[in-house]
């Protein structure tokens, strides 16, 4: 063996030592050529496929809603929602997306733009993780064209229209901060979210719409981030559905640790709730014994295989191995291993 050919074979037999696949390893060049391939409308398979591994994460730690209908087209007031009804839409169209301000502090998405087969509908932006009562930032500078309130779908909903030519909807809003007809700036509060119409629980939907057709907002923001992923978006009838690489096997640990902040603060309320019964009674809750004997966990009503897997930092799959598992399915009360 040759001295180069062994210098491969160590480099190799280190890397694989290391666990590090070429997939992981992304360059700064790597990064911006595949913008630069979705810009070119080239948009790869390895993305799509990127795509749908954001929604299984997505899957596997929140029980998703069913996505709300669309205002532009389903909703009772269709014609005055969508102005763009008759609108000769171009082909493609350069958006100045510079002044942007996120439309919520924090980073995590809880649900993505897409079809969604179990319910037959697309979801038509993203839902963004957001208490009630925190503060809506309109995404850029610009003028509020109406508020109004759906009970079936967006509950409260917030459309500005924007200079650069987009529209952004902010959904299930707790309270207005503004008046259709109203000029406002970027980073400017217009509301603050909520739990209004059909929502599972408090979050803010957020979508963003070219002369109607909403583009996947993971396609201008790059929410984990904090940023736009270019200084301007170029919309397309031919892509403007897909998403701009978001890494979501990078954002699954940051997922992962914001919905278990999620689940404890839940529980925290709960306790709190429960304390005065827990002393009360002799037999202890199952939220106590689990404290107690954190090896097992007995299904509680409304559970799935993700939450618990994910409160537990494990996947699906491998509590399902645990506990000789085939199906998804899982009866409340059984008692499952968690360690
Ligand atoms: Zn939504």
């Amino acid at each position: 063996m040759s001295i180069k050919r062994l210098y491969f074979a160590l480099t190799a037999m280190t890397l694989f030592a290391l666990g590090i696949s070429a997939q992981n390893m992304q360059s700064v060049s790597n990064y911006s050529k595949r913008h630069n391939d979705l810009l070119a409308k080239q948009n790869r398979v390895k993305d799509q496929i990127r795509v749908q591994e954001a929604q299984k994460y997505a899957a596997e730690l929140y029980e998703e809603c069913e996505p709300e209908p669309d205002i532009y087209t389903e909703g009772w007031d269709s014609d005055l929602v969508n102005c763009y009804k008759d609108a000769n839409v171009p082909n493609t169209k350069v958006l100045d997306v510079r002044h942007y301000v996120m439309p919520i502090k924090g980073n995590y998405v809880t649900s993505h733009y897409g079809y969604r087969p179990q319910f037959g509908r697309t979801h038509k932006g993203i839902d963004l993780r957001a208490a009630v009562g925190d503060t809506v930032y309109s995404a850029f500078s610009g003028r509020v064209r109406l508020t109004r309130f759906e009970r079936g779908g967006y509950g409260f909903y917030v459309i500005v229209r924007h200079e650069n030519g987009l529209e952004t909807v902010y959904g299930h809003l707790s309270r207005f901060l503004v008046k259709p007809d109203q000029y406002v700036k970027a980073g400017q509060p217009i509301a603050l979210s909520g739990n209004t119409g059909r929502s599972t629980g408090p979050h803010l939907h957020f979508e963003t719409r070219f002369m109607g057709y909403a583009i996947n907002p993971e396609a201008i923001f790059d929410f984990g981030n904090r940023c736009t992923h270019t200084d301007s978006y170029t919309f397309s009838k031919a892509t403007y559905t897909k998403a701009r690489d978001y890494a979501p096997s990078k954002r699954y640990n940051q997922a992962k640790k914001s919905a278990a902040e999620d689940r404890e603060t839940a529980s925290k309320k709960n306790n709190k709730k429960e304390q005065p019964q827990v002393t009360a009674s002799t037999r202890k809750s199952t939220r106590e014994s689990r404290k107690e004997d954190r090896s097992t966990y007995k299904v509680q009503k409304g559970d799935n295989l993700g939450k618990i897997a994910a409160a537990n930092n494990m996947t699906v799959a491998q509590l399902k191995k645990l506990n000789g598992l085939s199906s998804n399915t899982i009866e409340e009360g059984k008692v499952l291993r968690v360690r």
